[in-house]
């Protein structure tokens, strides 16, 4: 019991808690200032060994030790350079919540197991479908990622389908979706789960700018109805994760509505954008939306994972799970019975970072967000323009900017192979974050503004850094 006592001692718990806490503010302090690496690069068979030889080496036995540690071999998405993956910087009061969270570790699958977080789920869930104009029956919840909520609207669609075509179903119709082919991959896996196999997704082309072409979704309908299917859902990008591009909702919600097709927008990115003036135009025709799923883990300053599905029509919110229609006609529902409407059962109390975000900061605190890096993105790819040895690969509608560098002497082969040596290079020496992508078969960096304080100066000294490593790796020096 020895042991066991001292997992549960609260003065331990005091005393590493101040450390942490101390730990921490210091980090914090060090990324306003831009001091030291993103990312201090280890292999990760180097990483490996340490974190082995780390757990049996006995000297080494504080807590705030491991902290330490913990801190030095991650990557920094706080640093102004950090410029990649779209993860937020998590605000620090929703560092808090995160503790009370686990420190409560309430389940959240039924009332009970969760009552405080619950009501501010409800209370979350209503802001969003608000800055969606969704209307009164609006409902949904918040889930573990923008992969589960896609599944989870996925089913739903299902589920109203089959309650609707009971017959049809009979004939046993093969069902399918739609998607453009620049969508994020968790839609595929998703048709996947549901069983549909590879001819259930349907990809449709995308235009120069990486739309999806809804001039040719009357074309493939008729056609995959000549195959013996059903299309069951579109699911409309909003925005893509590769340029950051929207598609055009308005135009799909009207094929959907005309043709009793479910509509779901992947927005785990950009459907943020819902909580500004400025760029909510991105989503024009969102309200003709059946569901829509928004991160708040990406660009509104909650920590992962917390991501918000919601349903124009609650009832589709109910149906599911259900294996019968008839709940359907239960007057009232149980909507604090989140379990029941979640693919989790035991789940995080991720309400709690919304709700003390809008509570302490405002609602206007997404707002604000979402239009610092949208313009700070305008900011850099005007930067990127001004300069010829670069090339965008997009016009840039959101904070994620693909471009590359480029001589008008190489050919694309050497091109491809300079831009993916640069990016190699970024990420070994740590200096700054950023990825790559591949546009119509050639490499891209891509940069996604992530940190609100990041600005002329990191923006322009990116732009110095590659140039400098293209020279290094064409004279052949790297
Ligand atoms: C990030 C993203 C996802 C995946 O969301 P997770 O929260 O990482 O599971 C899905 N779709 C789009 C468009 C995204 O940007």
């Amino acid at each position: 019991m020895e042991r066991l006592k001292q997992v549960y001692n609260p003065d331990l718990f005091q005393k590493e808690a101040h450390q942490l806490v101390d730990l921490l503010a210091a980090h914090f302090r060090r990324m306003d200032k831009s001091e030291g690496k993103v990312m201090d690069w280890l292999s990760p068979n180097d990483q490996l060994k340490f974190w082995n030889d780390f757990l049996e080496n006995d000297s080494e036995n504080e807590i705030s030790g491991f902290f330490q540690n913990v801190l030095e071999k991650s990557i920094h998405i706080h640093h102004k350079n950090y410029l990649g993956h779209q993860v937020s910087a998590a605000s620090y009061v929703s560092i808090l919540s995160s503790m009370i969270s686990a420190s409560l570790n309430n389940g959240m699958a039924i009332y009970e197991m969760g009552a405080s977080a619950s009501a501010m789920e409800q209370i979350v869930i209503k802001k969003v479908s608000n800055s969606l104009s969704f209307g009164g029956n609006a409902s949904g919840m918040l889930t573990s990622g923008g992969t589960l909520a896609n599944l989870t609207a996925l089913l739903s669609a299902r589920a109203r389908f089959e309650n609707k075509n009971v017959q049809e179903l009979l004939l046993s119709q093969k069902m399918a979706l739609f998607v453009s082919e620049q969508a994020h991959y968790c839609v595929e896996r998703a048709v996947k789960v549901m069983g549909w196999g590879t001819e259930g997704i349907i990809k449709i082309p995308t235009d120069e700018q990486f739309k999806m072409r809804t001039d040719l979704l009357e074309k493939y309908l008729a056609e995959a109805k000549k195959e013996g299917k059903s299309i069951v859902a579109v699911v409309g990008s909003a925005c893509t994760t590769s340029t950051g591009t929207y598609d055009d909702l308005e135009a799909i919600g009207k094929f959907c509505a005309k043709h009793e097709i479910w509509f779901h927008v992947d927005g785990a990115h950009g459907g943020a954008v819902a909580f500004s003036n400025k760029y909510r135009k991105r989503l024009k025709g969102v309200d003709l939306a059946d569901s829509i799923t928004i991160d708040f883990h990406k660009m509104l300053l909650c920590p992962a994972l917390c991501t918000a599905l919601v349903y124009k029509n609650g009832n589709d919110s109910y149906r599911t799970f259900q294996q019968t229609a008839d709940y359907l006609l239960d007057e009232e529902k149980d909507w604090y019975n989140y379990g029941k409407r979640t693919f989790e059962c035991t789940k995080l109390m991720m309400s709690l970072h919304p709700y003390l975000l809008m509570k302490y900061f405002g609602e206007e605190v997404f707002e604000e967000n979402v239009d610092r890096l949208y313009d700070q993105a305008k900011l850099f790819a005007s930067l990127i323009n001004k300069d010829p040895s670069f090339e965008l690969g997009h016009d840039p509608e959101a904070n994620i900017i693909c471009f590359r560098y480029r001589t008008t002497d190489s050919s694309e082969e050497d091109l491809n192979m300079i831009n993916a040596k640069i990016r190699q290079q970024v990420l070994e020496e740590g200096r700054f974050y950023i990825v790559q992508t591949k546009l119509k078969g050639n490499v891209y960096l891509r940069c996604t503004i992530m940190n609100v304080f990041t600005d002329q100066a990191e923006f322009r000294a990116l732009l110095a850094y590659v140039t400098h490593l293209a020279k290094a790796i064409s004279s052949g020096k790297i």
